[in-house]
Formats: structure tokens, sequence, C-alpha cells
């Protein structure tokens, strides 16, 4: 059998079905290599094309964006795309609440 080591933390890979969820919703369970040790999860570009397929099908594409964060006085603001906040029903005056998912800052737009 093949070794692999994971590109993130050199753990081990091991095969197996994981849900996916994207945007909060899930899109079914898809074969990955899955690091032991951190979690990356990694898909076949065939499993991709899949998915991609999926979430095209049930309209979510393009929902994901990016966002500028604007100074607003003493504190920072972000703009929500109108697809984003339709999808999530958001209204004026609505709270919302913010997790950091990663540190991983954006890429400049190119
Ligand atoms: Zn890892």
């Amino acid at each position: 059998m093949e070794r692999k080591m994971c590109e993130e933390c050199n753990g081990k890979i091991v095969k197996k079905n994981v849900d996916y969820i994207f945007l909060g919703q899930n899109l079914g369970k898809f074969p990955a290599e899955v690091c032991t040790s951190c979690g990356e999860q990694v898909f076949e570009e065939e499993i991709t094309r899949k998915i991609s397929a999926i979430t095209k099908q049930k309209g979510l594409w393009g929902l994901n964006d990016r966002a500028r964060v604007n100074q607003i006085g003493g504190s920072v603001g972000i703009t929500i795309n109108k697809k984003i906040a339709q999808f999530l029903a958001l209204k004026k005056g609505e709270e919302v609440i913010l997790y950091p998912e990663n540190k991983i800052k954006g890429e400049k737009n190119g």
C-alpha cells in the first residue's frame, strides 16, 4: 500500500468517506484522504468536480465571496454581498455571530 504523509503536518493519511459541508449544508459523503493528525482533507480532482457540480445544482455556487474590511469609526466593518444576505435571509438590524475559521489572510485579487 502506498504510504502518504500530510502536507500540512506530516501526519498519517487514511482514506475514508467524509461529509462535505458547504455553507452549512451537508452535500453528502465523499471519498477523501484525511490526515489522522490535523484532519486536513484532500479530495481527488474528480471528486472536487463532482462536489462543484452539486453546489451548482443546489444554487450554492458563487455564494462564498471575499469581503473587504472597512474602517467605521473606531471599529471595522465588512460588507456582505447580496447573494449571501439573501441565502441567509439577513435583514437590517439583525444580529449575527462571526467566528474565526482560520488566520489565513485573503490573497490579493489578481
Ligand atoms: Zn496533517
